[in-house]
């Protein structure tokens, strides 16, 4: 069976999930957005993780398209996939970093087992990625890595984009019945 991938409205902090993934920025110390909000509600744990894993493996930062997992802290969830979004760029396309967060945060949390993964709309905050342009990306993406995954096993049962706002809800449902 595919994966299902469903919409809901609201804040990502709030959502039960086995892994919740983080639009984190290549320091991985936190910062605004649902970074901050992620750090917030999850506690010191998880920026302690940080801290680690950035001294350990990325001292110079996580490339931006890829993704890492640490605990959830107190977070409903399993654990928190942290993954960089590239900043907007009107002269060049970043599309394709845009699209391997999504893909490598999935591959990060078959990984680790998880069944449910909930995404923010990475890169359309602080980075400024047009909406609508990263909605199609976004989705693209997740159906992409859901068809390539190599079995049942590896694919979770539920790939969740938690919106912020009724906006941004709307546009991912018209990329969803677009793309469908
Ligand atoms: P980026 O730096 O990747 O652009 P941001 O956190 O600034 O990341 O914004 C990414 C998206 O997440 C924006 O659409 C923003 O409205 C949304 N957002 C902000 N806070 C939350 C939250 N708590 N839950 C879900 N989405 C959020």
């Amino acid at each position: 069976m595919t994966a299902r991938i469903t919409l809901v409205q609201g804040d990502i902090t709030r959502q039960r999930a086995d892994a919740l993934v983080n639009a984190a920025n290549s320091s991985l110390l936190g910062g605004g957005g649902v970074d901050g909000a992620i750090h917030r509600r999850g506690g010191p744990d998880i920026l302690a993780e940080c801290r680690a894993l950035r001294a350990s493996h990325h001292g110079k930062g996580l490339p931006t398209g890829q993704a890492v997992a640490t605990t959830a802290g107190r977070l409903d969830a399993d654990h928190v996939i942290h993954t960089v979004g590239p900043v907007w760029s009107a002269t060049e396309d970043r599309s394709a970093l845009l699209a391997s967060c999504y893909r490598e945060s999935l591959r990060v949390a078959a990984d680790l087992g998880a069944r449910t993964v909930a995404f923010p709309a990475i890169s359309t905050g602080a980075y400024g990625w047009p909406l609508a342009d990263a909605a199609h990306i976004a989705v693209r993406a997740v159906r992409e890595a859901l068809t390539a995954a190599p079995g049942p096993a590896l694919a979770p049962d539920e790939v969740r984009f938690v919106l912020f706002d009724e906006a941004a809800y709307e546009v991912f449902e018209e990329a969803l019945a677009a793309t469908g």
